[in-house]
């Protein structure tokens, strides 16, 4: 058994190797050591690899605080029987992170409430997992952004910064109406990324729709051309599990209820 002056200054070492995880379990590791007899590689290996998982899971956490996700919901938590519609095959496949490593881009289409969003934040979590650099944004505070750093003279170097992120979410393409300029800059956007790095996005409009949510169908269309190149679409259907939920409890309301309506009215057109 190792001395405690020795733990220490072991300890130490590992301190100016910044192996913190490996400086709090040493202690206890050698006294199970000593106690059920562990080789001296058995010990090792067992230490090395306790530091190298508290390392990924530090480096996961950081990488899932710059993403800035609206709230964090892992593709573990979603109900695909709920979703008939989705094939779980599809998402299993978008979150090994091979349309990342691929530059590939996904779209996410849908009427309101379905889980869109919910799964574009399980698949960023799962791509910060895999050590890919990824931010969450909206449209409207992604274009929100472009035009400041427009106005300030500041677009190239913020396009530069949006093109750093491996993978890059825009949610909610469809709800506010860009324009010109807006969409003129989103465009700039996904030519910048185009095989350089994945755009997922979400949509409560088809495709045919997006001529009108950029107010010019020649951008739409060149927006449509890059994105879709090397791209997954997947649709999403069926009713708002939201009000699902409060219908199984009893707990929908008249608002709910004319929310409802519109929706089917929204799915119906789409
Ligand atoms: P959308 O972005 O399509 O409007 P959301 O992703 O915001 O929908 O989903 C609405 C709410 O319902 C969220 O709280 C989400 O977690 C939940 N939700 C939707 N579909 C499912 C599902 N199949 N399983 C579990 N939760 C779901
Ligand atoms: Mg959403």
């Amino acid at each position: 058994m190792s001395g405690a002056a020795q733990i220490e200054r072991i300890q130490e070492l590992l301190q100016r190797l910044r192996l913190m995880k490996a400086l709090i379990e040493l202690p206890q590791l050698l006294q199970e050591a000593g106690k059920k007899e562990i080789s001296y590689s058995d010990f090792l290996e067992e230490l090395l690899s306790r530091e190298t998982t508290a390392k990924k899971e530090r480096h996961t956490a950081m990488r899932t605080t710059m993403a800035r996700f609206p709230f964090q919901k892992s593709l573990e938590s979603f109900d695909f029987k709920q979703q008939p519609s989705l094939d779980p095959k599809a998402i299993r496949e978008l979150s090994t992170g091979r349309f990342i490593a691929d530059s590939e881009n996904v779209l996410l289409l849908g009427p309101p409430g379905v889980g869109k969003t919910h799964l574009a934040v399980g698949l960023g979590l799962k791509a910060c997992a895999l050590g890919y650099r990824t931010a969450f944004t909206t449209a409207a505070s992604l274009i929100a952004t472009l035009v400041k750093a427009q106005n300030e003279n500041r677009l190239e170097e913020r396009l530069k910064l949006l093109v750093q992120p491996r993978l890059l979410i825009v949610d909610e393409i469809g709800y506010l109406p860009i324009d010109r300029n807006g969409a003129n800059l989103f465009f700039q956007l996904v030519s910048r990324r185009y095989e350089r790095g994945s755009i997922l996005v979400t949509s409560n409009q088809s495709l045919s729709g997006w001529g009108e949510v950029f107010g010019d169908r020649l951008i739409a269309t060149a927006i449509l051309d890059r994105l879709l190149h090397h791209s997954t679409i997947v649709n999403v259907k069926g009713e708002s599990y939201r009000l699902k939920e409060k219908r199984k409890a009893g707990l929908l309301t008249r608002s709910d209820a004319v929310a409802e309506a519109v929706l089917a009215e929204g799915v119906a057109r789409t």
